[in-house]
């Protein structure tokens, strides 16, 4: 039963798994999560056309560029798990062909 008030489904965003990113220049690594549509391979099973990619790159807070690393340590959720606010990850966008890079903190 859905409580009034709370949030619909459609709002939340929703996570499948992770990716460990390196900065070059400082050598700082992080998980940057992916939301469901990115990086997905049950969404782009369903939806290829809608599916995004993530950046070959992405920013680091002291200028330098990130890369995926350690792809074998990429992370697979069985299940869709919400993505909290504190959590670094790549949106989902509809109008770009790459996800959106969200930094919450590093
Ligand atoms: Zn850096």
């Amino acid at each position: 039963m859905r409580i009034k008030g709370q949030k619909k489904q459609t709002e939340q965003k929703l996570t499948h798994g992770a990716m460990w990113f390196e900065c070059q220049e400082c050598g700082k690594r992080w998980r940057m999560w992916l939301e469901k549509g990115v990086e997905d391979k049950r969404f782009r099973r369903i939806y290829p056309e809608k599916h995004k990619l993530v950046p070959l790159s992405i920013d680091c807070q002291c200028g330098g560029s990130a890369e995926h690393v350690d792809w074998d340590k990429d992370l697979v959720l069985k299940s869709y798990k919400p993505i909290l606010p504190h959590m670094n990850h790549f949106g989902y966008s509809d109008n770009e062909d790459y996800a959106m890079t969200v930094i919450k903190r590093l």
